[in-house]
């Protein structure tokens, strides 16, 4: 066993060793998602071995690539939009922030592609990946500062879009919503339509958490898919009546959830 070292502490006969031990526990501390801590860890161990090798390369080296990992461990891999991790770390964490709940509050929408199965049953799965990829890039534009897309599972998204009351958070919607629709999806295949049908929930205040949220947003999501998908569907503030956003709303009738 080489000398004892402590963090902070520059090179003696068991730094080597030392730093090791820390670069061993950052793995383990990476593994498990902690990355700001691996980070701290790294850090203090190239601090070690600085005297010994070219210490500050390295920390560069370190610090790009764990930055890499912990943008990664937040994505999904098929879409490169945000993961459901951190949709409920980033919402909660947004539903929390002062300064977001004493603005306009924070606004979620689930965005839920229509007949879905139809596109692979017709195209093949990996076709329908892509047509999920190229979903992504229409739904993830145009979304307000700090506003993010998440994949929440299968053919479902989430819009988180902070600082958006309800009429600019339908807005967005519908602006989402038309985009899909009118996306050149024949440059993929000349047969191939694709649209979405979303819900959009707005919450402000101590009293919202992140479940009553994401539940009004799902409740609304089956309003729109009811009322013939290819819609945005949203809760009337004044009323407490469910409607239909733009268009649609003057063509068809919408079937009040219990
Ligand atoms: P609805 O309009 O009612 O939502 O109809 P739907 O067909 O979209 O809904 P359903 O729940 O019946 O089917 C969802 C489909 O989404 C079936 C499933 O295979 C497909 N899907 C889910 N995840 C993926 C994926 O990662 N890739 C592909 N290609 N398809 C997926
Ligand atoms: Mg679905
Ligand atoms: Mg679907």
């Amino acid at each position: 066993m080489g000398t004892t070292t402590m963090p902070g502490e520059v090179t003696r006969p068991g730094s080597a060793g030392a730093a090791a031990r820390l670069v061993e526990a950052a793995d383990e501390l990476a593994a498990d998602g902690s990355y700001e801590q691996a980070y701290r860890h790294l850090r203090t161990a190239v601090r070690l071995l600085s005297s010994l090798t070219g210490g500050v390369d390295e920390l560069d080296r370190l610090r790009r690539e764990y930055a890499e990992a912990r943008e990664q461990s937040r994505r999904d891999s098929l879409t490169s939009s945000y993961n459901r991790r951190y949709l409920d770390e980033h919402l909660a964490a947004l539903l929390d922030d002062r300064t977001v709940r004493s603005s306009a509050g924070v606004s979620v929408a689930f965005v839920d592609a229509d007949h879905f199965k139809q596109v692979n049953d017709r195209f093949g799965h990996r076709f329908g990946d892509r047509v999920l990829q190229c979903l992504v890039d229409e739904l993830a534009l145009d979304l307000p500062p700090g506003g993010f897309c998440a994949r929440y599972g299968g053919e479902e998204f989430a819009l988180v879009l902070p600082g958006c009351d309800i009429a600019s958070a339908v807005r967005t919607c519908e602006a989402a919503r038309h985009r899909v629709d009118s996306h050149d999806w024949a440059a993929l295949d000349p047969a191939l339509r694709v649209t979405v049908s979303i819900g959009v929930a707005h919450g402000v205040g101590p009293v919202t958490d992140v479940e009553q949220l994401v539940d009004a947003a799902d409740t609304l999501l089956y309003a729109a898919k009811h009322s013939g998908r290819n819609a945005v569907a949203y809760r009337d503030e004044q009323t407490g009546l469910v409607r239909l956003a733009g268009a649609a709303a003057a063509r068809r009738s919408i079937v009040q959830p219990a």
